[in-house]
């Protein structure tokens, strides 16, 4: 990889971090229960509620890992410059189409594969996203 691959591959990951600490982190609503609506209605609400609270901390989570993921990309863009593109399993290439999509990726996509079946492409249904 060429020192001004390099500096692109800094550039996207400086963006993509800065944006994802501009959104900031998604806001949890608290459970509102209203003493006027009762029955049945007020329990899917409430279940909808339950369920968004769900999603938004565990989009925050996934926030707080993306960017300890890109922090520690760019440490290694810094430190070892020579090892950034390769995967940290088998000192292979990454290749440069997965790169450009995900630069803080760590490992190439057969090693990737490898450690997590999930996101080899055989999931169908929506149970296997557990
Ligand atoms: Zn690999």
């Amino acid at each position: 990889m060429t020192p001004k691959q390099r500096l692109a591959h800094r550039r996207t990951l400086e963006r993509l971090r800065a944006e994802i600490l501009r959104a900031g982190p998604a806001r949890i609503e608290p459970n509102r229960r209203d003493a006027a609506t009762t029955g049945v209605a007020d329990e899917d609400a409430q279940a909808l509620s339950e369920m968004m609270q769900v999603l938004a901390s565990k989009r925050n989570e996934g926030q707080a890992a993306l960017v300890q993921r890109i922090d520690r990309a760019l440490r290694k863009l810094e430190d070892a410059p020579e090892d950034f593109g390769l995967c940290e399993e088998c000192d292979e290439e990454i290749a440069p189409k997965r790169l450009a999509l995900v630069p803080h990726a760590t490992l190439c996509v057969p090693c990737q594969a490898r450690r997590d079946p999930k996101l080899g492409g055989s999931r169908k249904k929506l149970t296997d996203y557990r």
